[in-house]
C-alpha cells in the first residue's frame, strides 16, 4: 500500500454493521477491508496485515474467540472486540485472551471511532521503546520506573509498594484494559475471595492522590464488573 493510511480489518458477519463501521472509518481516514466469517478473517489478517482489528465475537463459521486466539498467537497488533453480548465473563474472556478493548453492541459511532484512535495512538507509545527508556509519560502523568518514582503536574505523588505497582503494571498497558484478575495476579500472585475488594480500595487511594475525587476522570478508567484501563483520553 502507497498511503499512510492505517489499515483496520473489520471481521463482522452482519452485513448492517459491516457497512456502518466501514462508512464511519474510511470518513475517518482510514483504510478498511472487511470479512463476513471467522475463515475469511484469519485469510486477511494474513494477507493484509492490518494494524487494528475489529473482531465480532458472534460469528457463523467459529466463535471470534478462536479468530483472537489465533491473531494472539503470531500478532500483538490492537484488538476491539464488538460484541453483543452483554455478559461480562465474555469481555473478561475476550480481554484475558489478549484483546486490547471492547465495544458493547450498540455503540455509538463517536464511542467507537475514540476506542480505535485510542487503541493506536497507545499502541504506537509502548512500541515506541518508551519502557525500555525508563520513563513513561501520559499528560501530567509521569512514572520514572527505575526510580519508582510517579509525579502529576511535576508534584510527587507518594504511593505504597503495592499501590507503585498497580499504576506502573497498568502504565506498560497503557489503553488496554486489564481485567480484576490479571491485576490481582500480578500484584499479590494469587486470587481469593477478598482480592477483588483489596484491588478496590487501592484503586480508591491511588485516585485520592493523583488529586482525583470519586466519578471524576482520572489516568485510571473503571470498565465496571471487567477491569481497569491506563488512557489518556
Ligand atoms: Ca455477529
Amino acid at each position: 500500500m502507497s498511503n499512510n493510511k492505517y489499515k483496520i480489518l473489520i471481521v463482522e458477519d452482519e452485513e448492517n454493521i459491516r457497512s456502518f463501521v466501514t462508512a464511519l472509518l474510511e470518513a475517518s481516514g482510514y483504510q478498511v477491508v472487511c470479512a463476513s466469517s471467522a475463515k475469511s478473517g484469519e485469510m486477511l489478517f494474513s494477507s493484509y496485515l492490518p494494524e487494528l482489528v475489529i473482531l465480532d465475537l458472534g460469528l457463523p463459521d467459529k466463535d471470534g474467540m478462536e479468530l483472537l486466539r489465533y491473531i494472539r498467537g503470531t500478532s500483538s497488533v490492537p484488538v476491539i472486540v464488538l460484541s453483543a453480548r452483554t455478559d461480562e465473563n465474555d469481555k473478561v474472556a475476550a480481554l484475558d485472551m489478549g484483546a486490547n478493548d471492547y465495544v458493547t453492541k450498540p455503540f455509538g459511532s463517536a464511542e467507537l471511532v475514540a476506542r480505535v484512535r485510542s487503541a493506536l495512538r497507545n499502541f504506537r507509545r509502548v512500541s515506541d521503546s518508551e519502557l525500555s527508556s525508563g520513563r513513561f509519560e501520559l499528560g501530567a502523568l509521569t512514572i520514572d520506573y527505575p526510580s519508582r518514582r510517579v509525579t502529576v503536574n511535576e508534584v510527587e505523588i507518594k504511593l505504597t509498594q503495592t499501590e507503585y505497582n498497580i499504576v506502573a503494571l497498568l502504565s506498560e498497558h497503557c489503553g488496554k484494559v486489564l481485567t480484576y484478575s490479571v491485576i490481582i495476579s500480578a500484584i499479590w500472585g494469587y486470587n481469593d475471595y477478598n482480592s477483588i475488594k483489596k484491588l478496590q480500595v487501592n484503586m480508591a487511594n491511588i485516585r485520592k492522590k493523583f488529586g482525583f475525587s470519586p466519578g471524576e476522570k482520572c489516568f485510571i478508567e473503571n470498565e465496571l464488573g471487567v477491569g481497569y484501563r491506563m488512557s489518556g483520553s
